[in-house]
């Protein structure tokens, strides 16, 4: 079985930054799996991200997305590969302002023929299925512009968006900060269930610790980078 990611050796310094944010002997996501990545705030989770999704390069050993190269791919192989088959919750959901609801979902498709092709009938149709799955079905609540919808609702259309058109991996950065315990948990049910039934694997990334039970896998980037900075007994005691 081919891994979704699967990183070897890997290690990136931040340009003029004096040490590695990230020295990872192994990190992999296998096909359909749900994992929970947690660290600290700037334990470097987001840089991680950047990585596996070919936005950023290591200044040393192997990334291999969906089976290929990342390392090696150009910039527009890396692009085609985002595109195809990773479905992104950004922090900040990163949704287009000056397009709809609707749209916002259905834009990924317009990026990818494959996730194009695994979309039976109209994109339309599909995205309103989606946010309909993800408990955005009000006709009034589609028609608003995305920066007239509430954080939460905002962050459904950001989750229909990763998903349309059956990406191999779900990523999702830190997409629960704002929301309070109840709707975070509900949350995380509904983004794992519509994984589960499209097959897709989720990487789930979080500085909450309390996130760890939705998971099947969790897995300590403090445990596994080796250029993290081992707390001191002072700091982990108080
Ligand atoms: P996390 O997502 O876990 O909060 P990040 O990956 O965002 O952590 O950041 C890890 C470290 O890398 C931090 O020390 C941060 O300041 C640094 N960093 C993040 N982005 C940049 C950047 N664009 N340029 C320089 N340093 C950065
Ligand atoms: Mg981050």
């Amino acid at each position: 079985m081919t891994a979704l990611v699967d990183l070897k050796g890997v290690r990136f310094t931040w340009p003029k930054q004096p040490r590695p944010v990230l020295d990872l002997a192994e990190f992999t996501v296998l096909p359909g799996e749900r994992v929970f990545l947690r660290g600290p705030s700037g334990s470097g989770k987001s840089t991680l991200l950047g990585l596996i999704s070919g936005v950023l390069a290591p200044q040393a050993g192997e990334i291999h997305l969906m089976g290929e190269d990342l390392v090696a791919a150009s910039g527009a192989r890396r692009d085609r590969l985002r595109a195809d088959h990773l479905g992104i919750i950004f922090q900040l959901f990163n949704l287009v302002p000056y397009l709809g609801v609707v749209a916002n979902v259905a834009l990924p498709l317009r990026f990818s023929a494959r996730r194009r092709a695994a979309v039976q009938g109209a994109p339309d149709a599909e995205a309103r299925r989606l946010l309909a799955a993800l408990g955005l079905s009000d006709p009034e609540l589609l028609e608003r512009r995305v920066i007239d919808l509430s954080v939460g609702q905002q962050q459904r259309v950001a989750a229909a968006r990763a998903l349309i058109g059956a990406p191999d991996l779900v990523i999702a950065d830190e997409p629960t900060s704002a929301l309070d315990t109840l709707a975070r948990d509900q949350f995380i049910t509904l983004l794992s269930e519509e994984a589960a039934q499209t097959g897709a694997g989720l990487l789930f990334v979080s500085h909450d610790p309390g996130l760890a039970s939705h998971f099947e896998r969790t897995v300590d980037l403090m445990e596994i980078n080796r250029a993290a900075q081992p707390a001191s007994q002072g700091e982990s005691a108080a």
